[in-house]
């Protein structure tokens, strides 16, 4: 493909809508042994990468969402250590959360090398620090992996996943949940990526409803903008084992942030009336 007036699309049958955004050139198609992945340049938001037909990130726009998926959790965590990411390819979380000093070690764990491989050639800007000596990359399933890590081991978890579709349906599921509850210690944290309220929010319910049953004291879901995605924005879902999700740190001098600051961290915790009235008691 090229030319300047090719559209790529984002279908949500369900909901009856379509997202397009123009792209110039395709870079790279590839059925790798889990998904079909997709990378192209566009005229206005920088390179586009796109999973099963799924929108995954932009260059321009991709800082809101890896910010979200790190401060938040880390801010909420007295003091994180260590941190396992699962799913991530792209490394945009990961660099993130390189960008604290007080966590010792991260893992990333995704099932898909080929992600990493390909954000390494057209997302060079998320993996510049990959080779940070407390990072350590892993490809392997996320599900078997927290079945299978030590109780009591981890401060934080970010589940940074695909859709539940796929390989990433596993990670929406309440056996993943109560795992991650198991692996974390007494005063962990997670977050999982929940998406969006106007658009699904059966499934936000249900998770909730599956951390709740995991044991997690408090869940709060933290709605913020993802430009190309349909709907035009997402959520994290935090959920801590013990204490109160607004007791926040506030962020480290050194760490630069475009989106993440403080005060919005605490006011979206509050959750817009209709999603508090949705997910209230669960
Ligand atoms: N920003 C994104 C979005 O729009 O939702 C998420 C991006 S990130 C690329 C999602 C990653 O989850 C992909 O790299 C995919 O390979 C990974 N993934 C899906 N299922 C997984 C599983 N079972 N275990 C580990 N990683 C998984």
């Amino acid at each position: 493909m090229s030319g300047n007036n090719q559209w790529v699309y984002e279908t949500v049958e369900e909901m009856g809508a379509r997202f397009g955004i123009r792209v110039t050139d395709k870079l790279l198609e590839e059925r790798t042994a889990y998904q079909h992945l997709e990378v192209y340049r566009t005229e206005h938001w920088g390179n586009l990468m796109l999973l099963d037909g799924v929108i995954m990130l932009s260059s321009v726009e991709n800082f809101v969402y890896h910010e979200m998926m790190s401060h938040p959790a880390l801010q909420s965590h007295a003091a994180p250590r260590n941190v396992v990411i699962i799913g991530g390819g792209d490394c945009g979380t990961l660099s993130e959360v390189l960008k604290h000093e007080e966590v010792e070690s991260v893992m990333q764990i995704d099932i898909d090398e080929a992600v990493t491989r390909a954000a390494e050639r057209f997302f060079p800007e998320l993996v510049a620090h990959n080779d940070d000596p407390r990072a350590s990359l892993h490809f392997e399933d996320g599900v078997a992996w927290m079945r299978n890590a030590p109780a009591g081991s981890v401060d934080v978890i970010i589940v940074d996943s695909t859709d539940p579709i796929g390989p990433g349906t596993g990670l929406f599921g309440p056996a993943f949940l109560a795992d991650c509850h198991r692996v974390l210690r007494d005063d962990g944290i997670m977050v999982g990526q929940s998406e969006s309220p106007f658009y699904h929010m059966p499934l936000m319910l249900d998770y909730h409803r599956a951390m709740a049953a995991a044991g997690f004291a408090e869940r709060r879901s933290l709605l913020f903008p993802q430009p190309v995605y349909p709907g035009g924005s997402i959520t994290g879902t935090l959920a801590r084992k013990t204490g109160r999700l607004d007791e926040i740190r506030p962020l480290a001098g050194g760490v630069a942030t475009r989106f993440y600051n403080t005060g919005l961290h605490r006011g979206l915790l509050e959750m817009p009336a209709f999603m508090r009235e949705a997910l209230g008691d669960v």
